[in-house]
């Protein structure tokens, strides 16, 4: 008994200790295991070059809601990239720039895509943090504007983007049909999976939870129960 209350008290302070570290951390701060997690946050080596091999797959016809799906995923794979490397600049926190080369891949893998159909690129004379797409736009500017906050907000954004990404391209899958379309579309709903994988731990070893706003609660807690996920999705 008096062992367990020993344990208790000992787990008390250091409970105390870490939350008196984790409140000494301000913005400009980072303790060693974050700094070590920021490192390696963002950097899976992925090869979507292999994984969407999308030009061995058959030509099949496009609808209409398979070419919108294409030329806003073009670009939204594009704000995703230039709003982590504004935030970059903003912090150096190597995540932001690990994943804005994870997201231009991305949308190097639509371009893929839209150059096999001989659709126009939106995103042909493309300057970062400007867009086509109007909704875009305004979502480029408000999540930069967040993520200027602090450093929790620019990882909140980091989410929020993972977040909208997975809900976007789970929607869109399920009204495209075209093999190519689906392979892509499937490898980069894991990259975003694997993201909002390390823009979580990141603000959980901040303190701060975050809370999904367009995909499950559920969804979003078997995202972040499980692991890295490595390699290709095929078909
Ligand atoms: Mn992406
Ligand atoms: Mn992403």
């Amino acid at each position: 008994m008096k062992n367990l209350l020993k344990n208790v008290v000992i787990l008390l302070s250091l409970t105390s200790a870490v939350l008196l570290l984790g409140s000494c951390s301000s913005d400009e701060e980072t303790t060693v295991p974050e700094s070590t997690t920021t490192e390696k946050a963002g950097m899976e080596t992925e090869d979507l070059t292999f994984c969407c091999n999308s030009d061995s797959l058959p030509f099949e016809t496009l609808s209409q809601a398979e070419i919108d799906a294409l030329l806003l995923m073009r670009e939204e794979e594009l704000l995703a990239r230039d709003v982590y490397s504004a935030l970059y600049v903003v912090y150096h926190v190597p995540v932001f720039n690990n994943i804005s080369k994870s997201e231009q891949q991305h949308s190097n893998a639509i371009l893929r895509l839209l150059t096999k159909y001989n659709l126009e690129d939106p995103a042909l004379n493309h300057q970062p943090g400007v867009f086509v797409n109007q909704d875009l736009q305004m979502l480029y500017t408000s999540l930069v504007a967040q993520g200027e906050v602090s450093r929790i907000e620019a990882y909140r954004v980091g989410a929020t983007i993972e977040d909208l990404d997975i809900k976007d391209l789970m929607d869109l899958m399920e009204t495209a049909d075209n093999q190519d379309i689906r392979l892509v579309f499937a490898n980069l709903t894991k990259g975003s999976r694997n993201h909002i994988r390390s823009f979580s731990r990141l603000m959980l070893l901040s303190g701060v939870t975050y809370v999904p706003q367009f995909i499950s609660p559920e969804l979003y807690a078997w995202i972040i129960s499980t692991p890295h996920e490595r390699g290709c999705i095929n078909g």
